[in-house]
Formats: structure tokens, C-alpha cells, sequence
């Protein structure tokens, strides 16, 4: 039988008329039912939320605190049937299941210790005058079908700490472990501080328009990151923006082949590629070329696509038929184009589930398209330089700029060349770390504004100057 959930409005679970169908997408069967929400249930959930602003906003920050580390525990204390319920509605595999709702609880327990003191401007014998911070009001959370769970909690906790109330959408394709959480923290949050709404895309533009909505907080493509800010300016909606990249590393020729090889491959092949950071251009110097792509090669061989939920599957199914339509074209177009490939290529896998073999290309062109667009799929293209300034400008050349990496042997080399790369974040030696007290945004295309660290936190607030003339 199929689970019908419910959304978490003003504090109550309720359900609606209209219900979308969720998917498993490792075989392709309705796991569950999820309410389809509209205008009414976005603006009760707005009003609810405006109401719950008033007390909030005024509860002191240490009460905030201990709301949004109820929240990290009541994650951690369900965290074994939250994983299985992630995997089944995402397709990762359990262990990187764990790690996100591990993650969750632990990231949003950290961003809990964040402050937001006062700041003297000035304190002279003619004036004291201070900045304070105050919330923006009712926040409207939109995230993608990548990392559901983390995502809602990454827009949840700063939310909350700062003094706002929330309304989150999850993805219409991931929402069932997101209203299992909000099932689980109803009673731990006041109602109407956290709402859960579930609905099609078409909520999305209800809540950027919504004239109650004082910022949106979005995770998602850059296509529709574009629409937010678009609907947003109607009223000067704050925004922050979390959006696509392209992320390029570079492996300088002093890099051990084989302490590197293995990283690299989970570089880009966590969550099946489905990772607004994970290495989508791999550019190898061209010394140590023909080593680390056989390297790479021959540990991809051992890796298991499968069902998430089957022990020993390493890389699950892409996370919907969409997506999964998109890659094997990237794949297709690759082919025709006469692209070598080193591993995979097949674009006509068999049987159920959206499986896409993982696929490793030999030095394409620069302009391939499975090089010069965002894939999100287990797909990693191993690229040729002769110079390091050449690896630069070419890893520089994208409309993203989200997050890139340099794998080296000598790490001073390895900063130098990370501060020449035009991203929001650039790791030396590893991937897709993520800290609560560093800020996270991309440059150029790949988003606006930041989350995480104070910077993250401050955006979900507005500075008041308060000047006293002595
Ligand atoms: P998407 O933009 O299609 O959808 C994201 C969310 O926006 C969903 O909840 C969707 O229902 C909603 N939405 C769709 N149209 C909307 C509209 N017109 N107005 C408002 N909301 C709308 O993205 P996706 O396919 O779910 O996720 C994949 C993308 O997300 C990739 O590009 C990836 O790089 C990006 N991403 C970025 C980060 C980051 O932190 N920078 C993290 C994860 C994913």
C-alpha cells in the first residue's frame, strides 16, 4: 500500500484534495502520495507564519537555539528510518543516505552556536551609535531533489536562529523523508515557526510572487534561480541564491597517482554525479595523463550501480526520468560527436529504474556539450593540459563558479593556483567538504549570496543602526 503524507501547517499535519504521485527511481514504483498544495494552503501557511513572527521574533536567541537543536536531535533520534526513506525516494545508496541525514542533524546542531551581536560604529563624546540585527520576516524556502534533506534543514536552522518563520517546498520529486521530518518536529517547534508545504513546480513562482514573503531562501538551477529573481523584484524580496555549477579540478603533474585516483572518482561520482559540487571537468597535467586515467579507469570497473537500498551498490539511479533523459543525451551527444570514452557510453540501458552506467570520457574538446554544460549524472570527463596557467584560464572559462579543486603534492603550488580560480570555494587535496562556520555561495552564475558561517546567517537579517546623540 502507498503512504499518503501530509504537509505541516500552523503547527497541525494536514492533507488536501488534490495528492502527487512520488517515485522510487530504482524501480520505478509510486512509494508515495503527497499533498498537492496551492494558493490556500500557501497563503493559510503564510499567515500562519506572519502570526508566529510576532512571538519569534522577539523569543531570545538562546530559546531559538534550543528549538532548532531539537530539530538536530529529533533527526538524530529517527536518523535510521529517515536514511531508508531517503534512499528510496532519491536513489542513494544507504551509506551516503546516512551520511546526509548524519550530516543534517550535525550541521544544523553547529550553525545553532552561530552569533548575531551588536556592533559599535562609533562611541564618541557626541555620539553612540550601534548596529543590532534584526530578522526579515517570513522566509520562503524552495530546494531541489538532490539533497533533500539537508537542503530543508540548511534553509530551516539559519531561518530560525536568526528570529524568522519559514515556509518551505521541497522538490516535488524528493518531499516524503522532508514531511516525515515534519511529522517528527511538530511538537517541538511553536506552530507556524515551520511550515512544510508540498505541491508541483508551479508553487514555486506562488511563493517568490507572494506579498507576505519577505525573502526567498532558493537551492536549485540556475535557470529557475533566474525566475526567483525575477519574481522576487516585484517587491524587493531579499534573496539568496544557491545555484548549478560546472566545478573544475586540476591535478598538477607532482600529484600521487594512486592516492589521488580514488578521490577523484568520488570527486565526481557521489550521489551518482547528482551534486551542485561535484567535479563535472577533471583537467589532468599531461605528464601524468595516461597513468591517472588508467588509474581512474580501472577503480571505476569495481564500482556497483544498483538499487540504493541493496548492499554493495556504490552509485544509485539518477533521481528522475527528466534528469535521466538529460544525461543519456549529453552521453548520446558525445558519441556522435566521436568522443572516446574510457569507461561506459551505453545509451540504452535496459529494465527498470533510472540507470545511467558510470561513463569516464578521454580528453574531450572543450566545447563538447558534456563538458560545457552542468551533466548532474555519474558522468566525468578527464581533459588534457600542457601548462598550468592554460588549466587555469580553461577551468576559469564557464558562466559558473561554484566550487573547483587542486590535487597536488605540494600545497603552497596548490594555493597559488586555487586563488587563481574564480569559484566560491576551492579545495587543495579534497572534495565537497562543507563547513557550518565557512560561507558557501557561487560566484558568476552559480548563485547570490551565501549560506553558512555569519555570512549566511546575517542574510536572513536586516542591519538596524540605532544612533544616540550624547
Ligand atoms: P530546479 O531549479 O528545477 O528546482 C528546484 C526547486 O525549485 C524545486 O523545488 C522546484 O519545484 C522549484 N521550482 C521550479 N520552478 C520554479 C519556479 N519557476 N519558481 C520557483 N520555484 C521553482 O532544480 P533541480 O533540478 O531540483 O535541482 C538541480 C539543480 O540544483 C542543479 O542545477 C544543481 O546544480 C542545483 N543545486 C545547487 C546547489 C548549491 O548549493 N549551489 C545545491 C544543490 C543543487
Amino acid at each position: 500500500m502507498t503512504t499518503a503524507y501530509k504537509v505541516l501547517i500552523d503547527g497541525q499535519m494536514i492533507d488536501t484534495p488534490n495528492m502527487l504521485d512520488v517515485v522510487n527511481p530504482a524501480n520505478e514504483e509510486v512509494i508515495g502520495r503527497v499533498p498537492s498544495c496551492g494558493e490556500d494552503e500557501l497563503n493559510t501557511a503564510v499567515a500562519a507564519a506572519r502570526r508566529a513572527f510576532k512571538t519569534w521574533s522577539k523569543t531570545p536567541i538562546d530559546d531559538r537555539r534550543k528549538v532548532v537543536q531539537a530539530i538536530s536531535g529529533a533527526i538524530k533520534d529517527n536518523a535510521d528510518e529517515l536514511f531508508r526513506l531517503l534512499t528510496a525516494e532519491q536513489g542513494k545508496p544507504h551509506a551516503q543516505a546516512q551520511q546526509e541525514i548524519g550530516g543534517a542533524a550535525a550541521m544544523s546542531a553547529a550553525q545553532s552556536t552561530l552569533t548575531l551581536e551588536d556592533e559599535i560604529n562609533e562611541d564618541s563624546d557626541t555620539r553612540l551609535s550601534r548596529t543590532r540585527r534584526v530578522p526579515v520576516g517570513v522566509v520562503g524556502g524552495i530546494v531541489p531533489w538532490n539533497f533533500p534533506v539537508m537542503m530543508a534543514v540548511q534553509k530551516i536552522a539559519p531561518a530560525l536562529i536568526s528570529g524568522c518563520t519559514i515556509v518551505l517546498k521541497p522538490s516535488p520529486f524528493t518531499p516524503l523523508t522532508t514531511l516525515r521530518l515534519a511529522e517528527l518536529i511538530k511538537d517541538v517547534v511553536p506552530a507556524g515557526v515551520v511550515n512544510i508545504i508540498t505541491g508541483e513546480d508551479s508553487l514555486g513562482p506562488l511563493i517568490t510572487s507572494h506579498p507576505d514573503i519577505d525573502k526567498i531562501t532558493f537551492t536549485g538551477s540556475t535557470e529557475t534561480g533566474k525566475k526567483i529573481m525575477e519574481g522576487a523584484s516585484k517587491d524587493l524580496k531579499r534573496i539568496t541564491l544557491e545555484l548549478g555549477g560546472n566545478d573544475a579540478s586540476i591535478v598538477l603533474p607532482d600529484a600521487d597517482v594512486e592516492k589521488v585516483a580514488e578521490q577523484l572518482f568520488w570527486s565526481s561520482f557521489t550521489n551518482a554525479g547528482q551534486v551542485c559540487i561535484a567535479a563535472k571537468r577533471i583537467y589532468i597535467h599531461e605528464d601524468i595523463y595516461d597513468d591517472l586515467s588508467a588509474a581512474i579507469a580501472e577503480y571505476a570497473r569495481h564500482v556497483k550501480v544498483g538499487d540504493g537500498a541493496q548492499q554493495g551498490t556504490a552509485v544509485g539511479p539518477i533521481q528522475n526520468k527528466k534528469q535521466y533523459e538529460r544525461v543519456l543525451e549529453l552521453i548520446q551527444d558525445a558519441k556522435d560527436n566521436g568522443h572516446k570514452f574510457l569507461v561506459g557510453g551505453d545509451t540504452d540501458p535496459t529494465g527498470t529504474g533510472y540507470y545511467v552506467p558510470i561513463t569516464i570520457l578521454d580528453n574531450p574538446p572543450e566545447d563538447a556539450r558534456i563538458v560545457a554544460e552542468e551533466q548532474f549524472g555519474p558522468v566525468m570527463p578527464l581533459m588534457k593540459f600542457a601548462t598550468v596557467d592554460e588549466a587555469i584560464s580553461r577551468a576559469n572559462a564557464s558562466e559558473y563558479g561554484l566550487a573547483g579543486a587542486v590535487w597536488t603534492a605540494d600545497t603552497d603550488k596548490g594555493v597559488e593556483v586555487a586563488e587563481q580560480m574564480e569559484t566560491g570555494t576551492v579545495w587543495v587535496n579534497e572534495f565537497m567538504h562543507l563547513s557550518p562556520f565557512a560561507p558557501f555561495g557561487g560566484h558568476k552564475q552559480s548563485g547570490f549570496g551565501a549560506e553558512y558561517g555569519k555570512e549566511g546567517l546575517l542574510e536572513f537579517t536586516y542591519p538596524q543602526v540605532i544612533t544616540v546623540k550624547r
